[in-house]
Formats: C-alpha cells, sequence, structure tokens
C-alpha cells in the first residue's frame, strides 16, 4: 500500500524540541528573533510570511513581518536590509520572494549577513553545502532540509540510491542535488532542457519535482517495475483555487511505493527547518 508522507506526525514530534530550545534561551535571556521582509502585497506571499509568524509563535520565537511599499527604491530597500544586519536584538532575517522589479537585479544571497541567513542563500552557506562542510554559523536552505527532515522521519534511504531532481533552482533543486549527493544518493538534476525525462524518472528510487506546474508529474513518468517515492515540492492553483503540487497526485498514488501531500507535506517542512535555522542562529550569535 502507498505510504502518504505527512509532515504532521514531524512537525508534532519536533515541536516540543523547539519549545525547549527556545525556552531555554529565553532563560539565558535571548528570544529568538526572525524578521521577515515582505515587499508590497502579493496575496501568495502574504500567507506564506504568515504562516512563517504563526509557526515562530507555537514555538515562542518572536517574528516581525516588515512590510515595505511595491514602489520601494533600491537604496531605500538596501537600507532596510542593513539596518536589520546591524540590529543585535534580529538573529535571523529573510526576504519573502518574489520581489517587484526594480529590486530584481539586487543579489538577494549578499544582502542579509550571512550569519542571520536562515534561508541559506547566502554564498557563504552555498560554498558549505557545496563543500560538504558542517558548522553551527552555516544555515541549509530550508525546503532542501525540510526534505532530508522528512525522508529521514520516514526511514527512507538515500546511500546509493537513485534521485532525478526535476526542477534547478538556486533555492531548492540545485542545493538539494547537492545535499543528496554529499548523502551518497546519486542524483540527475533535470530541468526544461533535459531531454527523454520519462527515460531518466522510470529509473529513478526517488522522484522529487519542484518546477510549479500542477499536474506535470504524470503515470507516464512513473515505472509500475519500479514503484518510486515521490516527494512534491511544487505550489500551484488548481482551477478551483486550490493548492496544489506538481504530481497528478491521485493518479499516481496506486503506482508509487510513497509519496508527500501538498498541501501538508514540503510546505510545512520547509516552516519547521526555518524555525530550526532560526534556533541555531540565535545560539551561535550569543555565544
Ligand atoms: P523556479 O521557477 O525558480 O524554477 C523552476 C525550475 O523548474 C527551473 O529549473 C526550470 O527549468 C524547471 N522546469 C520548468 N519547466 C520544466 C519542465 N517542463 N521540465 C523540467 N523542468 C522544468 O521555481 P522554484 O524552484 O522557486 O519553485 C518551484 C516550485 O516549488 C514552485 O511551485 C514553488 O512555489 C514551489 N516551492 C515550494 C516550496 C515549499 O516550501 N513547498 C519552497 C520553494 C518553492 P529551467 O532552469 O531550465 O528554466
Amino acid at each position: 500500500m502507498t505510504q502518504v508522507f505527512y509532515a504532521s506526525p514531524i512537525i508534532k514530534k519536533k515541536l516540543k524540541l523547539l519549545r525547549d530550545q527556545v525556552n531555554e534561551l529565553k532563560s539565558l535571556g535571548h528570544t529568538p528573533f526572525l524578521k521577515v521582509v515582505l515587499v508590497g502585497d502579493d496575496p501568495a506571499s502574504k500567507i506564506y510570511t504568515d504562516n512563517k509568524k504563526k509557526f515562530c509563535e507555537k514555538i515562542f520565537a518572536h517574528c516581525e513581518i516588515v512590510k515595505l511599499p511595491s514602489d520601494i527604491t533600491p537604496d531605500e530597500f538596501i537600507n532596510v536590509i542593513q539596518s536589520i544586519n546591524h540590529d543585535r536584538c534580529v538573529h535571523g532575517a529573510l526576504i519573502q520572494l518574489p520581489l517587484p522589479e526594480q529590486l530584481t537585479h539586487l543579489n538577494i544571497g549578499l544582502l542579509i549577513s550571512p550569519q542571520k541567513d536562515v534561508d541559506g542563500f547566502h554564498d557563504e552557506n552555498l560554498i558549505c553545502l557545496l563543500k560538504n562542510h558542517h558548522s553551527k554559523n552555516h544555515f541549509t536552505p530550508c525546503t532542501p532540509k525540510g526534505i532530508l527532515t522528512l525522508l529521514n522521519f520516514y526511514q527512507i534511504p538515500l546511500k546509493g540510491k537513485h534521485v532525478a531532481v526535476i526542477g534547478r533552482s538556486l533555492i531548492v533543486g540545485k542545493p538539494l542535488a547537492m545535499l543528496l549527493t554529499n548523502l551518497n544518493a546519486t542524483v540527475t538534476l533535470c530541468h526544461s532542457n533535459t531531454e527523454n525525462l520519462e527515460s531518466i524518472t522510470h529509473e529513478a528510487d526517488i522522484i522529487i519535482t519542484a518546477i510549479g506546474k500542477k499536474n506535470f508529474l504524470t503515470t507516464s513518468h512513473i515505472s509500475p517495475h519500479k514503484k518510486p517515492i515521490i516527494i512534491d515540492v511544487g505550489i500551484n492553483k488548481s482551477s478551483n483555487e486550490e493548492i496544489c503540487g506538481d504530481v497528478d497526485f491521485d493518479n499516481v498514488l496506486p503506482l508509487v511505493s510513497g509519496i508527500t501531500p501538498v498541501p501538508g507535506g514540503v510546505g510545512k517542512m520547509t516552516i519547521l527547518s526555518l524555525c530550526e535555522n532560526l534556533i541555531q542562529a540565535c545560539r551561535a550569535q550569543i555565544q
């Protein structure tokens, strides 16, 4: 029978641990403090930032959403980020994407100081990933980290397994491919120019889709003999405005051995990882 990999049992288990960690930091006089920078009023971005704030509050950490106008100039924007970087009360910060046109030329990966970069997008943090270098001062990008936590919880082996990652963005596909490689998986990183995608997915033990197209991964991508594991990162809207992933879930379900739901899967794991990174940042900064 196909196993559905819900995030909820993992969250339930980790909540207590995170709360204990925050309480311990509070007893030392430090409350982990996250600032989320939100530019403009994109409805999806507002939902994502509100969810991050809610989760921080669940673990008794502090989160402030810094709302900036959609017509903010690059200089004004940089000044806001720099003041956050210099604020000793703030332990973690992130910029909610996407940004309006006039800010897209900025190198987001360098704006937030690496010590506060709880999203793990700073070049310094990405280089650590590349080098498989672990330290309490460096952060793993949240979505890839959350996927690994989920695979670990459900005891999915990675060593020697063939993983097809579809999507090569800097926030999901590329760092995920690197993390999986570091864990001794054999990774094929696929993108829009990949030829014969189906022949790759037919060979894979684990297929991870992160492209942002509903019903992209269908039964034709699945080998019935292989019964792979499917991790769906995509967040899309169905025709009736409901949230759905990249996978044609109902039809693919009987052909696979395990699959993540959308919603209720990777999205929740991403926020969990963000809070783990925030606690890590707070600990590192007070030492
Ligand atoms: P990007 O748009 O940055 O990247 C999409 C990737 O998909 C690109 O590498 C692109 O290839 C590839 N792609 C597009 N079409 C195809 C195709 N037909 N075949 C193969 N590859 C294709 O997206 P993100 O990585 O930022 O996000 C991807 C999805 O994941 C979105 O739905 C986003 O909302 C979701 N997401 C979910 C998160 C969560 O917590 N659950 C967190 C972050 C993102 P190419 O490079 O060649 O253009």
